[in-house]
């Protein structure tokens, strides 16, 4: 009975995400569900790389948690999440610098809920210019409310 106690603390929180969410089509992605014909432009044992299926700039990729962490509201001012945000963006930028090095800006950022297409949490690494150049709106920083945030302004937020 009192070992239960044991459980409490960081390990505990997470043991309540769920590693795999059922017709998650990210955790499919992640897990290589048969179904799941996408090509991975990155894979180790925490995140996995791909292009967006509908590129909004001259690259545009998404780097993904193997883990289904639903969207930036999950994450905590934990270590754990901090080191897993940080590795995430450090795979986009070296992505970006192989594939766009010349591509005038490289931008990394997060849709924060209600603005988030997909309930996992998914890294948009852009290499501008946007294509078509209207697709910009959607992919920048409006103030604290905006739909949009910079993944150095996430980093800080949960930064313990
Ligand atoms: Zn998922
Ligand atoms: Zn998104």
């Amino acid at each position: 009975m009192m070992k239960s106690f044991c459980f409490r603390g960081p390990a505990a929180k997470r043991m309540e995400r769920t590693p795999m969410a059922d017709s998650c089509v990210f955790c499919d992605i992640a897990y290589r569900a048969p179904a799941s014909t996408t090509d991975l432009l990155y894979s180790d044992d925490k995140v996995v790389a791909f292009q967006d299926i509908n590129p909004s700039a001259f690259r545009h990729y998404l780097v993904i948690p193997i883990e289904h962490i639903p969207t930036v509201k999950d994450l905590e001012r934990t270590n754990e999440d901090h080191q897993l945000v940080s590795h995430m963006v450090k795979v986009g930028k070296d992505l970006l610098n192989r594939d766009a090095p010349g591509s005038e800006e490289h931008r990394f950022g997060f849709h924060q809920p209600p603005f988030n297409s997909v309930d996992h949490l998914h890294l948009h690494c852009l290499a501008l210019p946007f294509i078509p150049s209207w697709r910009q709106v959607k992919y920048t920083p409006l103030g604290p409310l905006g739909g949009f945030v910079d993944a150095e302004k996430l980093l800080e937020r949960i930064n313990i």
